[in-house]
């Protein structure tokens, strides 16, 4: 079985088909497993929800997806995230919404614990700090862990002195042992680690591998509709740069 690992598509249409495009050109895919925040900062929404939603598809929710349907008060969102927010709340259908509602914030699938923040705080909390690491490793019980929200691909294993974050090196498969390991993929939609490339990972349960890759896409056409929709232009400048 291969799983292709999405995090972070934040409704950036161009960038979800790139990536869903580049992994069927790698060897393809059996499901999507995708760790939140779907929607939210982008201008396609539902059509990204109705992409993903084509496939074998085992996925939790973000603090912006949980924003997108009234769950989470936008007072904890920056101005740009809350005008993003309520603009996509405006956006997306009932059948949508009820969709985003139905996930749940935290699932095991194989020996995988899947979360969007950290297995201690799935909604918010961000796992980029060696202290924030060690605890995150008392907070689930499979091997593994698959957490996004920073937008940073990264490895973290247990090391002798404590967690240690390793480089998720591209296109360099991982064999995943019995060592515990937490597993960001990067953010498809908005990557932030200064590659503005969709950023994403595939998982193979048959050689026990996981494998970061990286995908070009039209990134310009995902901002003119940005600024045609009316989204903050920080939004759509940012994409460029990949902070
Ligand atoms: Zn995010």
């Amino acid at each position: 079985m291969r799983a292709l690992i999405v995090s972070d598509v934040h409704s950036n249409l161009e960038a979800l088909e790139s990536v869903v495009e580049d992994a069927k050109n790698r060897g393809g895919f059996d499901e999507i497993w995708s760790l939140g925040d779907l929607v939210g900062y982008g201008p396609d929404p539902s059509a990204c929800i109705a992409l993903l939603r084509l496939h074998e598809l085992r996925a939790v929710a973000g603090n912006h997806d949980l924003a997108a349907f009234g769950r989470l008060s936008l007072e904890s969102f920056n101005d740009y995230a809350a005008a993003a927010a309520r603009w996509t709340a405006e956006q997306i259908s009932t059948e949508d919404a009820d969709w985003l509602a139905s996930l749940p914030l935290r699932i095991e699938v194989e020996d995988f614990t899947m979360v969007h923040g950290s297995p201690r705080d799935p909604v918010w909390e961000y796992v980029v700090s060696v202290p924030v690491a060690a605890v995150s490793f008392q907070h689930f019980t499979t091997p593994r862990c698959l957490v996004g929200h920073s937008h940073v691909p990264f490895l973290c294993v247990t090391g002798q002195d404590g967690p240690k974050f390793l480089e998720f090196r591209l296109d360099d498969p991982v064999p995943l042992g019995n060592e515990r390991i937490i597993v960001n993929p990067g953010g498809v939609g908005q990557p932030r680690d200064g590659d503005p490339r969709a950023s994403y990972a595939v998982y193979d349960s048959d050689d026990g591998t996981v494998v970061h890759f990286r995908v070009e896409y039209d990134i310009k056409t995902t901002q003119d509709k940005m600024e045609e929709y009316g989204l903050p232009k920080y939004l759509a400048d940012r994409l460029s740069e990949g902070r």
